[in-house]
């Protein structure tokens, strides 16, 4: 088996989020819908690389140049990439999705794992703009509701319960919270609010959530003060028509500028590194794009977070193919370069505290600031 360097973790990494995995002679497959990348699973490469690969259907398998990984023994796997070979595992499927609340509700309904140690859980799941036709094409956040893998509200009481049942494995050191966006001017920091306030009777563990920018400062400041740690304000793509294009309701409700005071004001209360904004890879940006993109965001004290784009299934997009299939060297020159100017601006990952950011199952972004590091101390 290969001896794997920094970079070659960074480029199986990408390759493994970019064009996905399909397994040889077993059975895998991953969550059907949701507001996060779906049809994933998660792996571990040298023991703590988390990565979140989708895993391809036959039929994709083509299309996709999806890496083969053949089994060893039990959650144990090998995978083939560039004519070489390297041994990865997968995450078990925690205890607590056997288990059920004391009223009876799968805790699967209620909370998933994500990665090795982060509980997560859409508080509620239904976003507004699929009442106005305005939904990011990507999306399907109703289907694993209508699959009756969820429910539409969870209550914090029934969250820590879960909570509780995946601390007593090990695997909840830090919560990602999210929801679709109601229509309010609050982008349902209220719901936020009210759920951490009463999560936060219960345990300390480090949380995060995400929401479009509200309307008032003083939304951000009753977050901090309900117990959020980190907040993710996603803009998704820089370049106004593919935004447009892509999210319509999200590039309706709020600018460029709207988003870049909201970091602003997010970063003074929740500090410098504390506050990130997904960018989708793989929509039709160029490198240039994301450049100027990323150093505009890092300037500021937000982490952008490159996350190759996965339409999921059954949503207005499902079938189209990214366009960083077929160009892993630009996709991890881009993670590269995000990670170049995170190093230049004092701006490390690896002090964001709960979240996708810590998670890094579905981000290449925490390789390429190691393989950044490493270069530096070579040159001194
Ligand atoms: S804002 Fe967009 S991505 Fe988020 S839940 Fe609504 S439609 Fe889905």
């Amino acid at each position: 088996m290969a001896i794997i360097s920094d970079r070659e973790i960074l480029r199986l990494k990408v390759a493994m989020l970019t064009r996905g995995v399909h397994f040889i002679s077993d059975e895998a497959s991953g969550r059907a819908g949701g507001a996060g990348p779906t049809l994933g699973r998660y792996f571990l490469l040298n023991e703590d690389i988390v990565i979140n690969a989708p895993v391809r259907t036959q039929a994709q398998i083509d299309q996709f140049q999806a890496l083969e990984v053949k089994p060893v023994k039990v959650n144990h796997y090998t995978i083939r990439f560039e004519d070489e070979t390297f041994p990865i595992t997968l995450i078990p499927t925690p205890q607590f999705y056997e288990m059920k609340l004391a009223d009876g509700t799968p805790m699967t309904q209620i909370g998933l794992l994500h990665g090795k140690d982060c509980l997560a859980t859409t508080i509620i799941q239904h976003c507004d703009y699929f009442n106005q036709g305005l939904e990011c094409q990507y999306c399907s956040i109703p289907v694993s509701l209508q699959q009756g893998n969820t429910i539409l509200r969870k209550s914090p009481e029934q969250f820590v319960q879960v909570l509780n049942a995946a601390q007593q494995e090990g695997c909840a050191d830090h919560l990602t919270l999210t929801m679709g966006s109601p229509d309010r001017s609050d982008r349902g920091a209220q719901d936020y609010i009210d759920f951490v306030s009463t999560l936060r009777q219960h345990s300390e563990v480090p949380v995060h959530v995400q929401l479009e920018p509200p309307k008032s400062i003083a939304q951000l400041r009753a977050l901090k003060d309900a117990g959020v740690d980190t907040l993710g304000i996603h803009l998704e793509i820089y370049d106004d028509a593919l935004r447009k294009q892509y999210c319509p309701g999200k590039f309706a409700y709020a600018s460029f500028l709207d988003y870049y005071t909201a970091w602003k004001n997010a970063v003074r209360i929740f500090g410098k590194g504390q506050v990130s904004t997904f960018i989708l890879l793989g929509l039709g940006e160029t490198p240039e794009q994301l450049h100027q993109g990323f150093k505009t965001t890092i300037e500021v004290g937000v982490i952008p977070v490159p996350v190759p784009c996965r339409p999921n299934p059954g949503s207005q997009i499902e079938g189209h193919i990214p366009d960083y299939v077929d160009n892993l060297d630009r996709i991890v020159g881009v993670f590269l370069d995000c990670a170049r100017l995170l190093f230049e601006h004092d701006l490390d990952p690896n002090i964001h505290r709960a979240g996708c950011i810590r998670c890094t199952g579905c981000t290449a972004l925490t390789e390429a600031f190691q393989v950044v590091k490493t270069e530096v101390k070579g040159k001194h």
